[in-house]
């Protein structure tokens, strides 16, 4: 008997979201894959979001991104944060979900396909260090981390920092989101070397307004990275 084999024997493979039993480690079972919203199809090359008709290979924005500033490149969501997406972001968030960034890695993986790039850096959307200590962990930098691993790029989960405290971004409007957080971000004197004239992945969890996405691209190209492209595990529809 193989060590997984004898593995499964001891853990029986559980269905990530509900706990049901599966065929393979790291799943969902049928029932919890048809209530996560996976990202397919025609989508806007911005932020991620799908968009009706069209081709899969068409280049096409949404309406938010023709009127909001974008300062990156592509972006790309694994999912729609609704039904089980939310669920699993919020498990992951708040309830000591570890072990999900490693399905929720190969699903962004998979969404990243048309926007990664050999050589490119990837580094996740830092949590200010008061609410690392609370949290022990910050959510997106688990998420950069896999996909790094999985697409064979380099990891730097301190290439920015927050450089001051914005509180969180719940409860307010779009153009209040963005000003909580403009010039919240930085490179670190000591991350600066690595971010000059890099092509950056920058990873979060979860994509609402793009008002942290914008700062945080900002504060790249302020430190002269080459471009920089984002990736979120889920998307917040507009009227979602
Ligand atoms: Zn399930
Ligand atoms: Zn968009």
């Amino acid at each position: 008997m193989g060590m997984q084999a004898a593995l499964h024997l001891l853990y029986p493979p559980q269905c990530i979201s509900c706990g049901e039993a599966v065929t393979s480690d790291f799943g969902l079972c049928g029932t919890c894959w048809r209530e996560t919203p996976f990202i397919a199809g025609l989508v806007c090359d911005r932020c991620g979001v799908p968009l009706p008709g069209g081709e899969p290979d068409e280049t096409a924005l949404c309406d938010d991104c023709m009127t909001i500033a974008r300062p990156w490149g592509q972006g790309r969501a694994a999912l729609m944060y609704r039904d089980n997406a939310r669920r699993l972001v919020l498990a992951l968030k708040h309830g000591d979900r570890m072990d999900l960034a490693r399905p929720a890695g190969v699903w962004l993986h998979r969404a990243a396909q048309p926007i990664l790039r050999p050589g490119m850096l990837v580094v996740p959307v830092p949590l200010h260090w008061s609410r690392l200590f609370r949290r022990r962990y910050n959510q997106a930098a688990l998420l950069s981390k896999a996909v790094a691993g999985l697409s064979s790029l380099e990891h730097c989960p301190d290439a920015l920092i927050r450089s001051r405290h914005t509180g969180t971004q719940d409860g307010r409007t779009r153009d209040g989101r963005f000003a909580n957080v403009t010039d919240a971000f930085k490179v670190p004197a000591k991350r600066a070397p690595l971010v000059e004239d890099r092509d950056i992945l920058l990873v979060d969890d979860v994509m609402t307004s793009g008002a942290t996405f914008a700062a945080a691209t900002e504060a790249l190209y302020q430190a002269n990275a080459r471009s920089v492209c984002i990736l979120a595990l889920a998307r917040v529809a507009k009227d979602g």
